[in-house]
């Protein structure tokens, strides 16, 4: 299995710890994010030191306070390096509103732009901004080889995700069991566009909910996500392996 998206350098224990778990509990690859210039430098360490593990670069929406052209730069640079497979987590927070929504906007955009330049998938971070986020992608993602929105979140565009060929990555909280719209997205979305993910140390799946998540936990998720499906685990992990390797290009 494929845990597609986690903070390694946010959990408690050590990444090494971390991937000695996941290892042992069958997950193949980590693909860690870098939230702004020294959690990208962070990430790219761990991808180094472990060979499951790559990284995403980008600025976190949190992050995007007075965002220019250094920050891309800077960007940019990291994602030069062979183990960076993405450009992300960008997009809208309209929830925490930790940055003002000028600069969200302008981080994201460009980072779509830098994607597309660089021929690099974009992970999509959006939290109370629905209608913001969709209306940026569709006018600036349109060359942006891959779309992934991380920790899905947007059940009732599901048709519009299939439309356009965004990838559709699942969390923990897929699991949970008041969330049925969740469930029923997860269920339909296509094989093509199916992924999963911890978040860690966010979002810890149903039977570790509460705890701190971590990359082994995938497995749960990817559990739930293959019985609403009706496939054993084994399709469902083949799925994912051939969608995120596609996408990430290993
Ligand atoms: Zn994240």
């Amino acid at each position: 299995m494929i845990d597609t998206h986690c903070h390694l350098d946010a959990c408690e224990p050590s990444a090494e710890e971390l991937v000695r778990r996941a290892r042992d509990a069958g997950v193949t690859r980590i693909a860690t994010v870098g939230t702004d210039g020294p959690s990208i430098g962070r990430a790219l360490t761990a991808a180094a030191a472990y060979e499951e593990v790559v990284a995403i670069v980008g600025r976190h929406p949190h992050e995007t306070g007075g965002f220019d052209s250094a920050a891309l730069e800077e960007i940019e640079l990291a994602a030069a390096d062979p183990l960076a497979r993405a450009i992300g987590e960008t997009g809208l927070d309209y929830y925490r509103d930790h940055a003002p929504r000028a600069d969200q906007r302008r981080a994201f955009e460009a980072q779509l732009e830098l994607a597309d330049r660089l021929g690099m998938p974009a992970v999509i971070h959006t939290r109370a901004a629905e209608e913001d986020t969709f209306a940026v992608l569709r006018e600036h993602a349109g060359g942006v080889p891959a779309v992934i929105l991380h920790c899905f979140s947007a059940p009732g565009r599901l048709e519009e995700c299939v439309e356009r060929g965004y990838l559709c990555s699942f969390a923990g909280n897929v699991t949970y069991p008041k969330a049925a719209d969740l469930h029923a997205a997860a269920r339909d979305v296509p094989a093509a566009l199916l992924l999963v993910e911890t978040d860690s140390p966010y979002l810890a799946p149903q039977p570790r909910r509460g705890r701190p998540n971590e990359p082994a936990n995938v497995t749960h998720t990817a559990r739930f996500v293959a019985e609403l499906r009706d496939v054993s685990y084994e399709e469902l992990e083949r799925t994912v392996e051939a969608n995120a390797a596609r996408v990430f290009g290993w």
